[in-house]
């Protein structure tokens, strides 16, 4: 069931976007050369701890997951792509590294994930990332009221598609609210003027996920790091944004 939030309610999701941002920027600052994933997500872990925040990983435990997730960010390096669990890994000369969170703030789900090569960049890392951003800020412009939500499919798929890349549609964007995963599914290709109007108060995650050569994934034996089917890269872009009667709101926007 697709949820429609009050103006005051997405004013009182406003700190949880806020924060979601504060740890992003955090965790892009720290990721570098060196850095373990273990001690990113023990940067996540201590800043939600400061805010008093409630992480929607720790206990995650869905149909396609094997077991309870256990760490409160995914991070994805190289040809993992989505879902990473943090490991004991340190990032390495070159390496494109994704990280995505989400928690509560006061009952309210923020989602948000960006990506990073550490070190020394390979271009076309750096233009995947570019490419994944791209597609992220013309599926926010097509969030307007009176849209639908073919109209941010079809936004990110054009940028994929005109960039030569491959579009995976098993997993996506997805309504944000009191949980992490609600209606309705956002895909990150379709057909515009079609699917459920886009009213006000529709608050979505919306996040493109793009691979060099490929658009197929693979589960790792860890039972929750997607990796790519032929080894090439991916990069991942994810904002939470509020349909309003203005136009999208951002609500994990960053400086
Ligand atoms: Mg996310």
């Amino acid at each position: 069931m697709i949820e429609l939030r009050t103006p005051t309610q997405i004013e009182e999701m406003r700190p949880a976007g806020r924060f979601v941002a504060s740890v992003i920027d955090a965790l892009i600052a720290k990721a570098d050369v060196g850095v373990n994933l273990l001690e990113l997500d023990a940067l996540a872990h201590e800043m939600i701890r400061a805010e008093g925040a409630e992480s929607c990983y720790i206990d995650y435990h869905p149909s396609f997951g094997a077991s309870p997730f256990g760490k409160v960010l995914c991070t994805s390096v190289n040809d993992a792509v989505l879902h990473g669990l943090p490991h004991d890994y340190v990032l390495a000369d070159g390496d494109l590294l994704s990280v995505d969170f989400a928690v509560s703030v006061d009952g309210w789900v923020a989602d948000s994930a960006a990506s990073k090569v550490v070190g020394t960049p390979r271009e076309e890392d750096l233009q995947l990332i570019e490419i994944t951003e791209r597609a992220l800020a013309a599926a926010i412009e097509a969030a307007q009221p009176g849209g639908r939500l073919g109209d941010i499919s079809y936004a990110i798929g054009t940028v994929a598609r005109s960039a030569g890349l491959g579009v995976n549609l098993q997993f996506g964007g997805h309504g944000v609210g009191r949980t992490m995963h609600g209606d309705p599914h956002v895909p990150n290709d379709g057909r515009p003027g079609r699917g459920f109007e886009l009213k006000p108060g529709l608050v979505i995650a919306i996040e493109p996920w793009f691979m060099h050569t490929t658009d197929e994934i693979y589960t790792d034996p860890d039972g929750w790091t997607l990796r790519s089917q032929d080894g090439s890269r991916g990069a991942h872009a994810e904002h939470t944004v509020a349909i309003t009667a203005d136009g999208p709101l951002v609500l994990t926007a960053r400086d």
